[in-house]
């Protein structure tokens, strides 16, 4: 059996390029009513950000499934030094906790930068685990142990939201389908058509990665989402809340 935890990171549309929320508005629900369909609880890493914006939807979640901590606006906290880093992240803490009626426990950062900073402000601030390491980002593995060194656990994320977008990412996503604990990784605007949607403005550098997230987005996105739950199923998979991991 393989313990597995499906995340969803809860901000701004594709940060940092655009100021919007529609992935809240309309993504959300639709991956929502995907969990409800088979019955999972999910974590979900906010931003205390989105709890000052949409604090009915934040606490509804908070009814069902878990609330962990995603920053404050979603700024690279990697570069900070330890003071601000608790400075910052006490405030994000507080507004998340006020919101959601519990104090979270888990954490991702934004961008997924982490720095050996970063997971000791965490256990400082009484944090039992991060989930900002990618086993597909080779350079971020030793932050799994610096991690165990501080006392925090470390959740690997073993498939992301672009295997559930591209051509041949669920063969990707496959590979990994042994893997315990199993950790998905998904944002809400990953379930919109972001190229219908028209999202902003946004500056001529930025339009590769815009269009690379727009890939699939969507229809497709959502479909791979519910083929990945069943296969996950057939091999008896156990879903958890990250806590409980
Ligand atoms: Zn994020």
């Amino acid at each position: 059996m393989v313990r597995a935890s499906l995340t969803v990171d809860v901000e701004e549309d594709i940060p940092p390029f655009f100021r919007s929320f529609k992935g809240i508005e309309k993504g959300l629900p639709k991956i929502l009513s995907t969990f409800n369909e088979f019955g999972i609880k999910a974590t979900f890493f906010v931003t205390a950000e989105v709890c000052e914006k949409f604090p009915d939807i934040i606490r509804e979640l908070a009814d069902e499934h878990e609330i962990a901590c995603h920053g404050f606006r979603h700024e690279r906290l990697d570069g900070l030094e330890l003071p601000a880093l608790h400075r910052t992240l006490s405030t994000a803490t507080d507004k998340i906790a006020n919101t959601a009626v519990e104090k979270p426990v888990g954490f991702r950062a934004p961008r997924l930068r982490v720095s050996e900073r970063l997971l000791r402000a965490l256990a400082d601030l009484g944090y039992n685990y991060d989930s900002s390491v990618s086993v597909w980002h080779p350079w971020q593995r030793k932050f799994v142990a610096t991690a165990k060194k501080i006392g925090i656990k470390e959740l690997p994320i073993s498939i992301d939201n672009t295997m559930l977008r591209i051509p041949m990412g669920m063969d990707l996503a496959r590979t990994q389908l042994g893997r315990d604990p199993l950790i998905v990784f998904m944002h809400p605007w990953d379930a919109i058509n972001i190229r219908r949607e028209r999202l902003g403005r946004s500056e001529a550098p930025w339009r590769a990665s815009i269009f690379w997230n727009s890939i699939g987005a969507g229809e497709r996105f959502l479909r791979n989402l519910r083929s990945l739950i069943s296969m996950m199923l057939k091999k008896k998979a156990e879903f958890v809340l990250a806590r409980d991991l």
